[in-house]
């Protein structure tokens, strides 16, 4: 039986987790894993909080959002129905459509990122991913992919945003690589090249785990 990985999927919004997500299950499948998809915000009363927060139902300090998201998060790898540690024990393969690098990325640009690195280190004790897989696309890429037909001066304020998360992406990689396995593929190409760069980095995961077994 293959061994069944964790793997995270990060990256911008339009970057193409969702589409990158589809064919790396489907090649996991046709290894004869079982394959579980998952996403962060969860769909738990936790994550609902936080979507309610960005279609501004609910008022919250950033300090907030970035603890609600480690105790989504917490639900997420503990909940004992469908937690993620649950369904790795079951011998489920992993995918989640983000994890904590997002919360480094995205309120490292509001708040100190080692607070937030402190606030996930239980999570990330619990349990790390076998790869963290970052799609990197250009920022006016992603936008564009995102909302067709508006112009760029409308969204410069999105972009200036957009432009320090992906910094920050970056400065939490070069922070935590010696604890954190991190590939990273260029998300500016034919959706299938991705594929390609991000099947073969997840097989060299198998065939190594496979040797070491
Ligand atoms: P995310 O999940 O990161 O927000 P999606 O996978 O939903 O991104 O992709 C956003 C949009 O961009 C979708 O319309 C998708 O079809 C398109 N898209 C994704 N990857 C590519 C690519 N490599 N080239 C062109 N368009 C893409």
């Amino acid at each position: 039986m293959k061994k069944n990985l964790f793997i995270a999927i990060e990256g911008l919004d339009g970057s193409g987790k969702s589409t990158q997500i589809k064919p790396l299950a489907e090649n996991l499948k046709v290894l004869g894993h079982n394959v579980y998809t998952t996403a962060e915000p969860t769909q738990s009363r936790i994550g609902l909080m936080i979507r309610d927060i960005f279609k501004h139902k609910m008022e919250a300090d950033h300090r907030t959002i970035a603890a609600l998201y480690a105790a989504d998060r917490l639900e997420h790898v503990l909940n004992k129905k469908d937690g993620i540690l649950k369904k790795l024990e079951e011998g489920y393969t992993v995918i989640t459509d983000r994890y904590y690098f997002s919360s480094y990325a995205y309120h490292g640009t509001h708040m100190d990122m080692d607070w937030v690195i402190e606030i996930n280190s239980l999570v990330a004790d619990l349990l790390r991913p076998d790869l963290n897989i970052f799609i990197d696309a250009p920022i006016d890429v992603c936008v564009k992919r995102l909302n067709k037909g508006r112009s760029l001066t409308e969204l410069y304020e999105d972009e200036e945003n957009l432009n320090q998360v992906r910094k920050k992406y970056f400065e939490a990689f070069e922070k935590l690589k010696q604890s954190e396995k991190i590939f990273i593929a260029d998300g500016n190409r034919l959706a299938e090249t991705i594929s390609k760069d991000i099947w073969n980095e997840v097989s060299q995961i198998l065939t190594l785990e496979t040797k070491t077994q």
